[in-house]
C-alpha cells in the first residue's frame, strides 16, 4: 500500500505536489469514491480515477539484463532495431518497463530495467548517482600516468570528470591494446568511451559488470532476473 499521491506521481499524473492539490480539490475518486484526504492509502487493485481518467497503476517491477550487443537501450527505436525492452517482452513480461540509463548499442553488461518512475529518477540524478564499474578493451598500451590522469579526472566538453577509480587488468603488447577496469560515478553521454579517448585510447570493446551492488553473477548476455526484494531496498 501507497499513498495515493505517491501512487498519482508514479503514474505519471502529476508531481506529488499537484496530486494532492487534485486529491483536495476532489478531482480523484478510489473505487468510485471521491477522495479528499490526503492520508488515502492505495494498493495496485485499487482503481484510481483521476478527472474521470483511470489512470494506469502497475505494481514495481526491477529487472536486471545483462545486455548483449546490438540492442538500443531504450523502450522504442524509430529504425525497428531491437531494444533491450523486446528482450523482457519476449519473454512474456508485459509490464511497461523502461532501462535506468543507457549503455551504447555495442556495449555489453548489466542494466536495470524498471517501471519505478520514482527510483529510475533516483539513481539517475547526478547527486546520488551509483558507482558503476566498467571493463574496457583499448587501442594501445595504457601507462600509469594515463590511469592517473582517468582516476583525477579529464576534460569531456569543457567539464572535467569527477574522481574514478583505474586499473590495469591487461596488456597485449603484440597486439598493442589494453584492458582496463574503470569505476565511475557519473553517467555522462559515452562517458567512457570519451575518457579513454581523451587519454588516447579509443575503445574497442566495452562492458558494464557492477551497477551499485549489483552485479551479473549468474546471467550470460541476453538473459535478465527480477530484483529479490533486498536488493531493491538496497537501490533505494
Ligand atoms: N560509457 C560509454 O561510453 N558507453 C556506455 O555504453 C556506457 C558508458
Amino acid at each position: 500500500m501507497e499513498r495515493l499521491q505517491k501512487a498519482m506521481a508514479e503514474a505519471g499524473v502529476a508531481s506529488r505536489r499537484a496530486s494532492e492539490k487534485l486529491i483536495l480539490q476532489g478531482k480523484v475518486a478510489v473505487n468510485g469514491i471521491t477522495v479528499t484526504e490526503l492520508g488515502t492509502k492505495v494498493g495496485v487493485h485499487d482503481e484510481i480515477v483521476v478527472n474521470g481518467v483511470p489512470i494506469h497503476h502497475e505494481q514495481h517491477v526491477y529487472y536486471l539484463l545483462n545486455k548483449p550487443r546490438g540492442v538500443i537501450s531504450s523502450a522504442h527505436d524509430d529504425k525497428g532495431r531491437r531494444t533491450v525492452v523486446d528482450i523482457i517482452h519476449d519473454a512474456e513480461i508485459d509490464e511497461r518497463i523502461y532501462p535506468v540509463g543507457r549503455l551504447d548499442y555495442d556495449t555489453t553488461g548489466i542494466l536495470l530495467l524498471t517501471n519505478d518512475g520514482t527510483l529510475a529518477n533516483k539513481l539517475m540524478h547526478p547527486k546520488y548517482e551509483v558507482e558503476k564499474t566498467y571493463v574496457a578493451k583499448v587501442e594501445g598500451i595504457v601507462k600509469n600516468d594515463e590511469l592517473k590522469q582517468l582516476r583525477l579526472g579529464v576534460v569531456i566538453d569543457g567539464r572535467k570528470t569527477k574522481p574514478a577509480k583505474s586499473k590495469l587488468l591487461n596488456d597485449d603488447r603484440s597486439k598493442k591494446t589494453s584492458i582496463v577496469q574503470l569505476t565511475i560515478h557519473e553517467g555522462r553521454n559515452h562517458q567512457v568511451k570519451n575518457m579513454f579517448k581523451s587519454v588516447g585510447h579509443p575503445v574497442i570493446k566495452l562492458h558494464r559488470e557492477t551497477y551499485g551492488p549489483l552485479n551479473l553473477y549468474g546471467l550470460q548476455p541476453g538473459e535478465f532476473r527480477a530484483l529479490k526484494p533486498e536488493e531493491v531496498q538496497l537501490l533505494k
